[in-house]
Parts: structure tokens; C-alpha cells; sequence
């Protein structure tokens, strides 16, 4: 029994707010939680506003169709209905994707995002991956014509690293792939990646002329609604009504749906979001400079220091309440950094400066 997921590790997330008060006795608003990728401003005033009131209709299912985020989403992105499937987080949609094919095979980079290998394991696939920790596009390609793998992740741009491959390079990539392999373009953090660098900017609108190509987003990382649960994923008709044999019934909370159609109405306070994230993101490179340490430049609300000791490092930061995510389990020592507000940004980079010096 569970032969096939003898070598499948649970999914490391990062440490919640609850186990620091538990261990370390510190208040929570104290706390400094930089270890998600979560929004630091918090979810938009407008979902707030709106979950509060219709929390009388939580007795309800939703409607199972989700057609007023869908139609939302497809204005949005221009697009129509039937491109767009709902997911409890962009996760669920690569559980989806993943779980209809079946793989013997993926690709994905050196170093990317966990669940890309976990959800394959759990349908016994073997894990291909470039030896380059970054997405090599080239490198993708010379595995892909050797072994012929069924799905294809590209994270644009990465996490856990935040680089970020430009998007004419994803285009003559998937140009080059056989139909017969699905390519999941996960655009996490494209809002951040496409506001820093337009060549980065994935519209998930020119995916959807090739038949083999996913598109998933959340609305859990510049949305602010991590703890709501909710992403999507975008594809021609075909993949979409394949993909809604997976779907359970009612998959998407009555609250969550409607946080999300309300954050698509709160465009402004996401944009400031990620206009501050990119401020900020300078003291983290200043202090990179000023004290010689690498960094690896960021297209995301994260940024990844290389430290010596970094998992030492990490216990000391918590001691203090301040949570970051340690890299050692990738094998190198670095610390990866969500981008906070202005007062934990040089709270954090004070705390760590005492440390390294
Ligand atoms: C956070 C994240 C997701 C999905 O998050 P959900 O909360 O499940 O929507 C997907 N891919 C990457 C690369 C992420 O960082």
C-alpha cells in the first residue's frame, strides 16, 4: 500500500503566526510574518467590506457555476466565460491539470514551485528536472526532445528564486512543443512581473490560440486573499471542460467567491501594493550591497538573500518573531524574504543586520 508515494514529502509551508506565539510567547501583532508571499496590506477594503455583509448566507451553496467571477475574470483578461475554470487556489488547478493526464513524465526547473512535484509523485510520475536551478529555456528543450515528458511547468516568474523568463522566450518555447504536452504557464506573481518589466507580461489571452497550453493564476499573492482559497486557471474550451470533470461540486466558498469579484473591483489598492512592494524591495537590495551579500533580482513580492548559515539564521529571526523562509532545504544557504510594509521591512533588516556582522 502507498508504494507509490514512498518518496513524496509533504509540502513545507511556511510557519504560521500561531506556532511562533505557542513556542516563543510572543504577542501575535508583534509578530512579523515575511515567509508566504502573502499581501502585507492585507486583503482589499472592498472584499472586507463585502464578506462581512453577506456573512448571513453562509448556510448556502454557491452557485456552482461561478459565473459572476468567471465573467469577471473574463473581462478582465478578455476573454470568455468558458476559458476559465474556479479553484480552491491556483494549487487546486494544477492538482486538476496534473491528476487528468496522469504523466509518466514532467518537466520543470531546478529549483520551482513544490507542488509541481508533489502532485506528480502522487500519481507516480518520474520528475525531470533542468540542472539549472533557473527556468533554462534551452535546457528545457534539449530534456524535452530526449524524453518526451507529458506536462511542462514554467513558473513566470519563480518561486521559490523570483527570476523570471522573458515572456517572447515562453512563446518560442511553446511553439517548439508537440500538442500532445500540456505546458502550465503558473503566473503566481505576473501582476508584480509585468508592472516591473513589460517584456515579462504574460496576457493569459495569447495562450489560448494553442491547445495545449494552461495559464494559472490567485488571488492569493497580490490580491491579498491567501486565507480565502482561491485561483483560476485559463485555457482554450478543450483543456477547460477537461479539467471540470476533476472539479468537486461547490469547490469555491459562498465568501471566498464573492471576495474575489469585489478584489477585481479594488484594482487601485492592488496596484498600491505592488507599487510599494518594488520601494521597498530597494532597502533589501541596498542592504545586499551595503553588507556583500548576493541576491538573486526579483520579479515578485519576495527576494532571496544568499547567507552564510542561513538556517541558523532563520531559528534566530524567529526567536524574534520574525518569520522568513530558510533555503537550506534547497540545498543552498540563502533566506527568501516576502516584501513587507516600510516599519518590518527595517524592522527585519535591522534584526538581520545585528546578526551577520
Ligand atoms: C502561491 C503560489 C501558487 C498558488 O497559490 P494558491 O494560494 O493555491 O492560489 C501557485 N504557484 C506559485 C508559484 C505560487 O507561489
Amino acid at each position: 500500500m502507498f508504494e507509490k508515494l514512498k518518496d513524496l514529502k509533504t509540502y513545507e509551508a511556511g510557519k504560521p503566526i500561531e506556532l511562533v506565539v505557542r513556542e516563543f510567547g510572543i504577542k501575535p501583532e508583534e509578530i512579523i510574518k515575511l515567509a508566504s508571499n502573502e499581501n502585507p496590506y492585507g486583503p482589499p477594503p472592498k472584499a472586507i467590506e463585502k464578506v462581512k455583509n453577506i456573512a448571513n448566507q453562509m448556510h448556502r451553496y454557491p452557485d456552482d457555476s461561478f459565473f459572476e467571477l468567471k465573467d469577471a475574470l473574463s473581462v478582465k483578461f478578455d476573454i470568455k466565460n468558458s476559458n476559465v475554470i474556479i479553484g480552491a487556489g491556483s494549487d487546486q488547478i494544477l492538482e486538476f491539470a496534473v491528476h487528468a493526464i496522469a504523466p509518466k513524465k514532467v518537466l520543470m526547473a531546478g529549483i520551482t514551485f513544490a507542488m509541481y512535484e508533489i502532485y506528480s509523485k502522487q500519481v507516480g510520475a518520474e520528475i525531470l528536472k533542468t540542472k539549472s536551478i533557473t527556468h533554462n529555456l534551452n535546457e528545457f528543450y534539449e530534456i524535452y526532445k530526449q524524453q518526451k515528458p507529458e506536462i511542462i511547468f514554467l513558473c513566470v516568474p519563480n518561486n521559490p528564486l523570483g527570476e523570471c523568463v522573458d515572456s517572447k522566450e515562453v512563446f518560442e518555447f511553446i511553439e517548439k512543443i508537440d500538442q500532445n504536452t500540456l505546458i502550465v504557464v503558473d503566473g503566481a506573481y505576473q501582476e508584480f512581473a509585468s508592472y516591473k518589466d513589460k517584456n515579462k507580461e504574460i496576457k493569459p489571452k495569447d495562450i489560448l490560440k494553442y491547445p495545449n497550453v494552461l495559464y494559472t493564476g490567485t488571488f492569493s499573492k497580490a490580491y491579498g486573499l491567501g486565507g480565502m482559497r482561491i485561483g483560476y486557471g485559463i485555457a482554450n474550451e478543450f483543456i477547460i471542460q477537461n479539467l471540470h470533470k476533476l472539479r468537486p461540486p461547490f469547490n469555491i466558498t459562498t465568501l471566498s467567491l464573492a471576495a474575489a469579484i469585489e478584489a477585481l473591483k479594488d484594482e487601485e489598492f492592488v496596484k498600491m501594493g505592488i507599487v510599494k512592494n518594488f520601494e521597498e524591495m530597494e532597502k533589501y537590495k541596498n542592504f545586499a550591497k551595503e553588507n556583500g551579500l548576493d541576491y538573486i533580482d526579483s520579479y515578485t513580492n519576495f527576494i532571496v538573500l544568499y547567507i552564510k548559515n542561513s538556517t541558523k539564521i532563520a531559528e534566530n529571526l524567529l526567536k524574534k518573531g520574525i518569520i522568513v523562509r530558510n533555503m537550506a532545504s534547497y540545498g543552498f544557504e540563502a533566506l527568501r524574504i516576502t516584501i513587507g510594509k516600510p516599519e518590518e521591512n527595517d524592522k527585519l533588516l535591522n534584526t538581520l543586520k545585528g546578526m551577520i556582522s
